[in-house]
């Protein structure tokens, strides 16, 4: 440890190098790209990688269908419109949730309906998706966020009782499971993200899975055949393919980190890891999830993530809460959005490579923390209270 003072008040930086790159180096991507170069599919619009890449995510997920595309955003757009979803529909979405679904809602010229989240897992519930349901209700969108993951069997028999449709937002938590099951191939269509922080990278990139044969049809005439704004390319299939391999033992290597990390921060000082998943679930971990208790850590949640900065930690502020970026014209919440205005009060995200880290390191982002927390006084009086 490199003395008392936090590096916000002058000390050494826990990791005076920052925070580890993303992506990091892999010996796996580098061959591929050297062999797509060599066989001249690098410039391709489709190849024998975009095929691979098809097969192995069926068998991955255990769905029938895949659509590889552009990004998770675009992803999800196509799959809101695979739904139908049309003026005069509404969506149910987590008020704290990617800025992404709720902009598609808005582009069909449909009304998201916001209902709360639970800190603890980030996620929204079954309970509430029910009481926001009326007779314009088309479709609910269920996303697994900062290592949280929402009850997909329960979400998913209620959806079959009432009719709904569900787009699974698996993007910040691919290689999740569920029963053995991972998630996104729970809803109607799941999404997941190739896009440059995810854990799997191609810059960009995403994929459409499901197990409904129509609904795939639609995107494919939609976005493939009509409008070729959608695909993915040759190179970036490629690129995804050693990727895929290597997930399951990154996501236990991570989980691993997580599980010590937690450990580390619990006798500490106002800070509040996302819940652990229970035993039938394996989670992913893309931004680690945190909550701040302000008064226990002494610490504004905006003076802590900027210290932790200093420190050489990728540690910041988690998203905005839809309801408190968006006018209230354009969205209807039925009930309080209190889980959802806590978090994006008090939120806090540690991005994923240092997951991939030593137990070294991760117990130096602990005690780094715990660092923070016993110089709240001074580091408080040397900041400003909120950036
Ligand atoms: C990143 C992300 C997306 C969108 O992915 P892009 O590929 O960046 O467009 C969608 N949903 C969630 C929850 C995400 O984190």
């Amino acid at each position: 440890m490199a003395g008392d003072t936090p590096a916000i008040l002058g000390g050494d930086p826990i990791f005076p190098n920052g925070p580890p790159p993303w992506p990091l180096p892999d010996d796996d991507v580098a061959a591929v790209l050297q062999a797509t170069i060599a066989d001249g599919t690098w410039g391709r619009y489709h190849g024998p990688h975009t095929d691979a890449l098809t097969g192995e995510l069926k068998s991955w997920s255990g769905c029938e269908h895949i659509e590889l595309c552009s990004s998770g955003t675009a992803a999800s757009e196509l799959a809101l419109r695979a739904f139908k979803v049309s003026p005069g529909d509404e969506v149910i979405i987590g008020a704290y949730d990617y800025a992404a679904s709720f902009k598609n809602v808005l582009m069909l010229g449909a009304r998201p309906v916001l209902i709360d989240v639970e800190p603890a897992t980030f996620a929204v519930t079954p309970e509430r998706i029910e009481a926001a349901i009326t007779e314009r209700t088309e479709a609910v969108v269920v996303s697994h966020l900062h290592g949280g993951l929402a009850d997909m069997p329960a979400i998913m028999d209620l959806a079959r009782q009432r009719g709904l449709l569900v787009l699974e937002d698996a993007c910040q938590a691919t290689g999740a499971t569920i029963n053995d099951r991972v998630v996104g191939s729970f809803g109607t269509l799941g999404i997941i993200s190739f896009g440059g922080s995810k854990l799997i990278t191609a810059g960009r990139g995403g994929a459409i899975i499901g197990h409904d044969q129509q609904l795939f049809q639609r995107m494919h005439v939609y976005g493939f055949r009509g409008n070729t704004a959608y695909p993915l390319s040759a190179i970036q299939a490629a690129i995804v393919l050693p990727q895929l391999k290597s997930l399951a033992a990154r996501n236990t290597h991570r989980s691993e980190r997580v599980a010590e990390f937690r450990a580390l921060l619990e006798p500490c000082c106002g800070l509040t890891v996302v819940a652990e998943p229970t035993s039938s679930c394996s989670a992913a971990f893309y931004k680690l999830g945190l909550m701040i208790d302000e008064a226990e850590a002494g610490l504004t949640r905006d003076q802590f993530s900027a210290a932790a900065r200093a420190e050489g930690i990728a540690c910041d502020r988690t998203l905005h809460g839809l309801h408190t970026v968006h006018s209230k014209r354009r969205f209807r919440a039925p009930g309080e959005l209190l889980g959802a205005t806590r978090i994006n009060d008090y939120g806090l995200q540690l991005h994923h490579p240092i997951l991939l880290g030593t137990q070294t390191d991760i117990s130096l982002v602990a005690q780094a923390f715990v660092r923070l927390v016993e110089n709240a006084a001074a580091i408080a009086e040397h900041a400003p209270a909120s950036c």
